[in-house]
């Protein structure tokens, strides 16, 4: 009989370790302190000594956990100096590329962001540690679902998805103040031109024929002119199409 009750608080122990263990709250609460120290050093000498200077930007990359995500395979190397695979042939940018992009868009934190493909979300989640509101379009439903629910379990909610194509936008919620495109189309998506804010609305693109180098371009409004700024060269997967 003693024997059983012994047994018995055992499972009842190791059931509650095993729920802790997976607990969102519980895993973001102990994070391990190697991320954060990579973290931190990811943000010293991959942005910081470079030219990433927007305190928005520095401190929202220094405070999402870029480890969670990537697979568990991936997460010593979640804080390199270069994209890594997230599943479905797609990938997570460079940690520079992210920064570099976010600064462009110059959020206060007011603004209403549009981001084309979700991914594995770790860019939506720079953008909502900034911006007011966060709308993302990710083609595939499995990444998508993935992303989801990662971000609403490290809290945030002020995300909203969207599966589908996203060269058409989301124009039930246009306006954009920003938008940003992390997949390269070979030209600029007109529907996406016509859902930035008309004034101020600035979106960050690269554009270029798939797998070549693109050109990450700045499309913002100048004395009452839209201008497009070539910023630098980069190598992003290529905007999918429904019929590809
Ligand atoms: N921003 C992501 C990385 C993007 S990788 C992150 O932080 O992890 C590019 C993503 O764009 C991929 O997930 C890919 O599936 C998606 N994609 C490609 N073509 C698309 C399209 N037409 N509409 C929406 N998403 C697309």
């Amino acid at each position: 009989m003693r024997k059983n009750k012994i047994i018995y608080i055992l499972i009842l122990l190791f059931i509650i370790f095993l729920l802790i263990d997976n607990s969102p709250i519980f895993s973001q609460n102990s994070e391990e302190p190697i991320h954060s120290e990579r973290r931190e050093k990811m943000v010293r000498t991959q942005l910081a000594a470079r030219d990433i200077t927007d305190p928005l930007v520095l401190e929202a990359m220094g405070k999402v956990p870029r480890h969670e995500f990537v697979d568990a395979r991936l997460k010593d190397d979640a804080y390199s100096d270069h994209p890594l695979g997230i599943g479905e042939g797609q990938t997570i940018s460079q940690p520079y590329i992210v920064a570099l992009m976010t600064q462009l868009l110059e959020l206060t934190g007011e603004e209403k962001v549009l981001e084309i493909g979700t991914g594995s979300g770790y860019q939506a989640a720079i953008l909502a540690e900034i911006a007011k509101e966060v709308y993302t379009i990710e083609i595939y439903e499995s990444l998508s679902l993935k992303a989801q629910k990662l971000l609403y379990s490290l809290g945030y909610n002020n995300i909203k998805f969207l599966i589908g194509d996203g060269y058409y936008g989301w124009e039930e919620e246009a306006p954009f103040d920003a938008i940003i495109v992390t997949c390269a189309p070979d030209h600029v998506p007109p529907p996406l031109l016509e859902q930035l804010h008309h004034q101020h609305g600035r979106m960050v693109i690269p554009v270029g024929s798939v797998w070549m180098i693109q050109n990450l371009m700045k499309i913002y409004n100048k004395e009452g002119k839209r201008v497009s700024e070539g910023i630098t060269g980069v190598l992003f997967v290529p905007m999918l199409r429904h019929m590809d």
